[in-house]
């Protein structure tokens, strides 16, 4: 078959890639350790594609990367990414990448790449909305009239670092209060210790379900911390949907239903708010879904097709911050871009 695209999603510990058929189904999907530094990401990445155009061959030529840390779209490098091995002088990572497999590359940051990928989720595909990755740290990716906005810096949907206390505990960051330091898998990691090992949020949020008074206070807070990014993200800019991923979001629907409470409890005493119907917008990433890696492969189609030409590497800046999909890669046309009142969702899982 034709029109397959390939995404990979690089992270510290793996790098699982896959290829998505035209109707937006994953065809194939290949995984490996991913080495340290620039020679150990580009190594894991080769060994991805191979795997993934020897399944399926006539897969386009454009891979699409989806990586943590700073991407300069236009430069095609990454900065900042210290679970790679990656910091100080940004990396030349399209351009490596591209040198040692002979094809076109198309580069995002992984939590906006799994944005374009949670376009996949929602009815209406690319209506605007969020991702919040609720991983380690807290961070969203936004998709806006179809396209992916990283913003002027490429910073743009880092509600993981607004402060909400000015004397709060002190964050990663620098800063004093960010909502990263409540509704993050690390502060939840510190606020309920488990044993090595053990999944923190699964932990707490099963101690809870039996009624452990002291999680369900934890669990509340932090749901709390995750319903003011909810809030933060609709209220910034109306998404449609706010789609919830990373490592936290493996608890499942445990987890949706105390973020919702939590909305709904914020809007308990405003009319403006309740009207908003914040709830309805929660999303899942269902289990095992490779959004990051499937919006990898949306940002390669989509480059390819706002560039028609390989060698356009501001293309790839095109597939960001504003080039079109391909029509063919999002399952779903009717888009409500012009709806002006909230669309309530159906739930994912
Ligand atoms: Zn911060």
């Amino acid at each position: 078959m034709s029109g397959a695209v390939l995404g990979l999603d690089v992270g510290a510990t793996k790098t699982l890639g896959v290829a998505v058929g035209p109707d937006g189904r994953v065809l194939a999907r290949e995984r490996v350790p991913t080495g340290r530094g620039a020679a150990g990401v580009v190594a894991a990445v080769a060994a991805v594609v191979d795997a993934l155009a020897a399944a399926v061959p006539a897969a386009a030529p454009r891979v699409g990367l989806g990586v943590p840390g700073l991407v300069d779209p236009v430069a095609g490098t990454v900065a900042h990414a210290v679970n790679l091995g990656v910091d100080g002088v940004p990396l030349p990572l399209r351009a490596l990448v591209q040198e040692r497999l002979g094809r076109p590359v198309a580069l995002a940051n992984d939590v906006n790449a799994a944005a374009l990928g949670a376009t996949a989720l929602v009815p209406g595909g690319r209506a605007d909305l969020a991702y919040l990755s609720i991983g380690t740290g807290l961070a969203a990716g936004l998709v806006l009239g179809g396209s992916l906005r990283a913003g002027a810096h490429g910073a743009a949907g880092e509600v993981g670092h607004v402060p909400v206390d000015p004397y709060g505990a002190p964050c990663p960051c620098g800063q004093r209060g960010c909502l990263e330091t409540v509704a993050s898998g690390a502060a939840l990691a510190a606020a309920w210790p488990v044993a090595p090992g053990e999944p923190p949020a699964a932990a707490l949020f099963a101690a809870a379900a039996a009624g452990d008074a002291a999680a369900v206070a934890v669990r509340d807070r932090f749901a709390g911390g995750v319903a003011a990014a909810v809030r933060l993200l609709c209220l910034t800019a109306d998404v449609d949907a706010v789609v919830l991923g990373g490592g936290v979001a493996h608890t499942g629907e445990p987890l949706r239903v105390a973020v919702a409470a939590a909305l709904a409890a914020q809007a308990a005493g405003s009319p403006f708010l309740a009207s908003l119907r914040l709830p309805e917008r929660l999303v899942l990433v269902p289990g095992g879904y490779p959004v990051a890696a499937v919006g990898a492969a949306l940002l390669a189609a989509g480059a390819a097709g706002a560039a028609g030409a390989v060698g356009a590497a501001g293309a790839v800046g095109a597939g960001v911050t504003g080039g079109p999909l391909a029509p063919a890669e999002v399952p779903a046309s009717d888009i409500p871009g012009a709806a002006a009142a909230p669309v309530p969702l159906p739930r994912t899982v």
